[in-house]
């Protein structure tokens, strides 16, 4: 996989890409990271690429022409023109099916703005996704497009060891994947569930499964109707539905499963 970052703080990314699995797995040559500082092919030639916006209001908007001839200059020596990511609050929200979708990709390239946003025209040319990290307004495009680089970097081969691939992650199948625990058994007077330390791999699987529904029904229960309920899912349901579970669940979130089981 390989990233181009167009950007005006190609320190920025550096910095933050360097660190960790990401840039362990820079250094293994499994993913690469190249920046384009936009401010080198300001038109005016003392690094200027902001001005006033047309039709008066707060801010400044980055020129289309330094954005254009940044981007034209990356394609002639990439040798192809990848999928071009323009980072703005205006976008798709990224998720983890998204995440799975550009790491099929072999070039991807961010385009990070800056103050108020990016002259429309130059988008309208080589923009191919408008993308989101939620729905909330940061000051610039770079911490979107490293929290994309290092989601995506994740599902590339090779880029998690064993140990850090988990076989189950939170939204691999819809829901949301069940709490950890780790030594000491005891700790502040809390137990580590004892199945967990059953050595019996069914009923682990059992407990793990059971969690994830009832996490997912506590913190986000409207991703519950994106998973799929087999006869033991039912059954669990059923069993909190009936405060037949050690932990109960309350009226509300019984409403909500009573719709589930319905569906
Ligand atoms: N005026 C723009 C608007 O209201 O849509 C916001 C501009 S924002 C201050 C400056 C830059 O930060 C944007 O061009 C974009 O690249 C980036 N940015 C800000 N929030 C973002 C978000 N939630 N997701 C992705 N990029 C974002």
């Amino acid at each position: 996989m390989n990233y181009y970052v167009m950007t005006l703080f190609p320190e920025m990314i550096e910095q933050g890409m360097n660190t960790s699995i990401i840039g362990r797995a820079m250094a293994k040559g499994l993913i690469s990271l190249e920046t384009v500082n936009i401010r080198d092919f300001s038109v005016t030639g003392n690094g200027r690429i902001d001005d006033y916006p047309y039709g008066g209001g707060a801010g400044m908007v980055m020129q289309p022409e330094p954005v254009y001839r940044a981007y034209e200059s990356l394609v002639s020596r990439i040798g192809s023109r990848p999928r071009l990511i323009y980072l703005t609050p205006q976008g798709r929200v990224f998720d983890q099916s998204m995440a799975e979708e550009l790491a099929k990709e072999e070039n991807l390239i961010f385009l990070c703005g800056h103050y108020e946003g990016i002259d429309e025209r130059v988008l309208e040319e080589i923009a191919t996704d408008y993308v989101s990290i939620g729905d909330y307004v940061l000051t610039g495009g770079e911490l979107p497009s490293m929290v994309m680089m290092d989601s995506i970097s994740r599902m590339v081969p090779g880029v998690l060891s064993n140990q850090e691939s988990g076989q189950y992650e939170s939204f691999q199948d819809g829901l949301l994947e069940y709490p950890h625990y780790s030594r000491p058994e005891l700790w502040h007077e809390k137990q580590a569930p004892p199945v967990l330390l059953s050595g019996h791999h069914g009923n682990v699987d059992r407990w793990r499964r059971n969690q994830s529904i009832l996490r997912t029904l506590r913190r986000r229960p409207e991703l519950l109707q994106n998973g799929e309920y087999d006869k033991k899912d039912r059954k669990f349901i059923q069993s909190l539905l009936h405060d037949e579970y050690e932990e109960k669940i309350t009226e509300e979130e019984k409403r909500i499963l009573a719709k589930l089981l319905a569906i």
